[in-house]
């Protein structure tokens, strides 16, 4: 198969869908593997490595011509033009919360299959993980930097000092984000609350942080109640793929302390903040009510290097498959088939159609 690895434009997205390592896997396999120039630079893989691989570096639009393409994130709109009948795309798609995406999608009849939806029989979502490492250990990082006075925080450190309170951290979804979030939240010193609807979730996370962190059933009372002692509240809820629940409505807002922060990592399936809204990290912030909202939907995009090692190593048995296989891998790979969400104009994943009350 002919597979194609364009350069990513999403902004400040320095990711790139396979790593030289990678192509040579393809390239063993019999595939023709046409990257374009200058897709690994932001991720400090030049293109003499590629080379060296056996890939042919080519322009975007020849990377884009491929059978298969493999992206990192979802197509923005000046890709739209590469849609077609008979394109494979393999990529984070995130659907449910981009509509125009979607219609592109189906109206091109493109066969898209979504990093996000592809599930193993025990629920978990393998290609979600690692970004969701990536995602969850940087939280608590940039959320201790906008609790600084320049940033329009409170001014304080997440951690204290002997003798001063540390903050308050609340997170909300006790998942592969929440608890990496709680690994280094604890880790920085602060005191950290857990908050999850999944009660064997928090049994784990209460069995291996033990008295670091205090657990909590999530539902209304309890959040409301976490919220108004917050200095940080960490976003971190899912329902595979569906939008995100509204879990933090703009009424509670109040209750916080001004200068506290909300990162808000689901804000790539809406956000579970009403007030949150995506942003980019040019601009990453932004204030509503005296609470400092980061909305960045790609945030592993500023560790591209770490992030573009940690994606590869979950995708490629999958990209391989489908390489090897074409579509038939969709048939004997239950967790692959999963990945399916449009297919020949037709929506396949039914938590996109519900939020959109399409069928599928
Ligand atoms: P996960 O499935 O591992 O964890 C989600 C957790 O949310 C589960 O434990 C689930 O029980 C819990 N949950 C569901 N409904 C809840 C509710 N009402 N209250 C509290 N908890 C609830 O998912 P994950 O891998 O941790 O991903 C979390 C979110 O982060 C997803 O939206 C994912 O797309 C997003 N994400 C964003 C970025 C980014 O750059 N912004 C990067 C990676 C992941």
């Amino acid at each position: 198969m002919i597979v194609g690895i364009p350069k990513e434009i999403k902004t400040m997205e320095n990711r790139v869908a396979m790593t030289p390592g990678a192509v040579g896997a393809f390239v063993r396999n019999g595939h023709t593997v046409l990257v374009e120039r200058g897709a690994g630079v932001g991720s400090g893989l030049r293109d003499e490595e590629y080379a060296a691989a056996g890939a042919r570096l080519v322009s975007a639009d020849d990377a884009w011509a491929a059978e298969m393409v493999i992206k990192v994130k979802e197509p923005i709109q000046q890709e739209y033009k590469y849609l077609r009948d008979g394109l494979l795309l393999f990529t984070y798609l995130h659907l449910a919360a981009d509509k125009p995406l979607t219609e592109a999608l189906l109206e091109s009849k493109t066969t898209g299959v979504a990093y996000e939806t592809v599930q193993l029989d025990n629920g978990a979502l393998p290609l979600l993980v690692p970004m969701s490492e990536v995602a969850g250990r940087m939280a608590p990082q940039v959320g201790a930097q906008c609790l600084e006075k320049p940033h329009g925080g409170r001014g304080m450190l997440l951690g204290g000092v002997p003798g001063v309170e540390p903050a308050e951290v609340v997170i909300l979804g006790g998942g592969v984000v929440g608890v990496n979030a709680t690994k280094i939240a604890v880790g920085m010193g602060a005191r950290v609350t857990v908050l999850d609807v999944n009660h064997s979730r928090l049994q784990y996370l209460d069995d291996i942080f033990h008295s670091r962190v205090v657990t909590l059933m999530s539902h209304e009372a309890n959040i409301r109640a976490a919220l108004c002692k917050a200095d940080l509240v960490i976003g971190a809820v899912l329902i595979p793929g569906a939008k995100a629940p509204r879990l933090v409505t703009r009424e509670m807002l109040p209750c916080m302390k001004p200068g506290s922060v909300i990162v808000d990592v689901a804000v790539d399936q809406g956000g579970c903040v009403e007030t949150i809204k995506a942003t980019t990290h040019a601009d990453p912030t932004y204030v509503v009510d005296g609470v400092v909202h980061y909305g960045v939907a790609n945030m592993p995009g500023a560790v591209p290097r770490t992030s573009t090692f940690a994606l590869v190593n979950q995708t490629l048995p999958y990209a391989l498959s489908l390489a090897n296989k074409g579509c038939k891998a969709l048939r004997d790979d239950a967790p692959l088939a999963r990945g399916l969400n449009t297919w020949q104009g037709q929506l396949t994943c039914s938590g996109v159609a519900e939020a959109f009350g399409m069928s599928c």
